[in-house]
Order: C-alpha cells, then sequence, then structure tokens
C-alpha cells in the first residue's frame, strides 16, 4: 500500500508516537512541517471530534493551494489530526477539550495539576473516575476531502499525589487501577499500547489500510 500521511501537528511526539504504530513501508508520515505546510486555526469546537477536524481541514486547505508538496501523483495523500485531554466526572469533564488551555497554555502541569487536586480535596476515591479521551481524524484531499473521525478513550482515576516521570501533560496524577501506577509511571510503548490516542491512531490506520488496500 502506498499513501502519504501529513500529520497536522508541530509536536514532534506525536509524530513518534504515530511512527512506532505503522508497519507498512509504503506509509510515509511527515509533519506538516516537514511537509511545508503552515497552519495554526482556532481550537473553536465544542467536541475533541470538532477540533480534530478543524486541525486537518485548516492543513488540507492550505495543501490544495500548493500541491507541489505532494511527495509523487500515484500516491495519495491523507491530512491526519488528533484532539486530545482529560475529562474528570467530579468536575462535569472538565478540563476536557480545555485541557491544554486550562489555566493557561504555558503553566506548568505541576501547577495544574496541584489546583485540580485541590478541587478534588474531599471526593472520595470511587467518585475520582476519569478518562483521558482522543479523536483522531483523517482528511483524504483525494477523495473531495471526505473525512473519518474516531474516538477511544482511556480510563483511571485521579489519584491523590503526582507521581512519575515517564509521559507528559496530565499524566503524573492519572491513575491506572489495573497498573496499581500512573500513567507516568509506566514505560511510553506500555501506555502507547493501551492510550487513547495509540487506540485511535490504530482504529483510523485500520480503516485507511482497508480503504486504499488497492494502491
Ligand atoms: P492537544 O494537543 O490539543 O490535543 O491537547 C491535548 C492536551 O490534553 C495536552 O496538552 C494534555 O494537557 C492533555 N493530554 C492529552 N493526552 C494526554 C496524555 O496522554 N497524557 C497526559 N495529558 C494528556
Amino acid at each position: 500500500m502506498k499513501l502519504d500521511i501529513i500529520f497536522a501537528t508541530g509536536n514532534g511526539n506525536k509524530i513518534r508516537e504515530i511512527e512506532e504504530i505503522i508497519t507498512d513501508p509504503g506509509i510515509h508520515v511527515r509533519s506538516m512541517k516537514q511537509a511545508g505546510i503552515a497552519a495554526d486555526p482556532e481550537e473553536s469546537g465544542q467536541s475533541f471530534e470538532d477540533n480534530a477536524l478543524i486541525k486537518a481541514t485548516a492543513v488540507a486547505k492550505n495543501f490544495h493551494q500548493n500541491e507541489s508538496v505532494r511527495l509523487s501523483k500515484d500516491i495519495p495523500v491523507v491530512i491526519m489530526s488528533d484532539d486530545s485531554g482529560l475529562c474528570i466526572d467530579a468536575l462535569n469533564g472538565e478540563p476536557g477539550i480545555h485541557s491544554a488551555r486550562f489555566m493557561g497554555h504555558d503553566t506548568d502541569y505541576t501547577v495544574k495539576m496541584n489546583a485540580i487536586l485541590e478541587k478534588l480535596s474531599d471526593v472520595p476515591d470511587e467518585k475520582r473516575t476519569a478518562r483521558f479521551t482522543a479523536a483522531v481524524c483523517a482528511v483524504l484531499v483525494d477523495e473531495n476531502d471526505s473525512h473519518i473521525v474516531l474516538t477511544r478513550s482511556m480510563e483511571g482515576c485521579i489519584a491523590h499525589e503526582i507521581r512519575g516521570v515517564n509521559g507528559f501533560g496530565y499524566d503524573p496524577f492519572f491513575y491506572l487501577p489495573e497498573y496499581g501506577k500512573t500513567s507516568a509511571e509506566i514505560p511510553p510503548e506500555e501506555k502507547n499500547a493501551i492510550s487513547h490516542r495509540g487506540k485511535a491512531l490504530r482504529a483510523v490506520l485500520s480503516a485507511l489500510e482497508e480503504h486504499y488496500s488497492g494502491y
């Protein structure tokens, strides 16, 4: 199968994660920067799915304005994007789609997590349930920009303290009961195997593999 995937992100970790999941040597993955496309749309949607679609559509629009970034006219191009966040039941699903923006984009995650721990200080264990959710979108630019969006989650709960150095963002206080550890205490490969983003990426990739199997 031949496919050129342009990922709508500036985040090197996301490119690495998708490269680890793809085994087919015919699938080429590039960041939008590597492809020479710029786009920074406002994430104004009301759901993870909306925001993932907003990001991929903005990159697709710029792609159509400069098709010279194509690797070859025989290789179909797919623009992929993701949007994710942490939904805490005791906070009515917050920070949710605001996870990155919560208390300010540049605020240290230790500060963000401590503020949440403070809000949850009276919440008993059984009510500390939470999930990381990711929507992954693929825009098929050679097929009238038709798109696929799939959402997956990783269930857990909010610990009482911050623990672990792996991962990023809210991982150090996201407790996985089946591991007895936070998602910052398990190795990255193990987290990718069970994570919201890993599962959603694999689901979208297998839908693409099926769709483009004739190439
Ligand atoms: P995005 O890059 O716009 O999708 O923002 C996602 C935000 O959600 C990140 O900046 C983190 O705050 C949070 N988040 C999403 N997935 C994870 C994860 O796997 N671990 C920790 N935090 C996450």
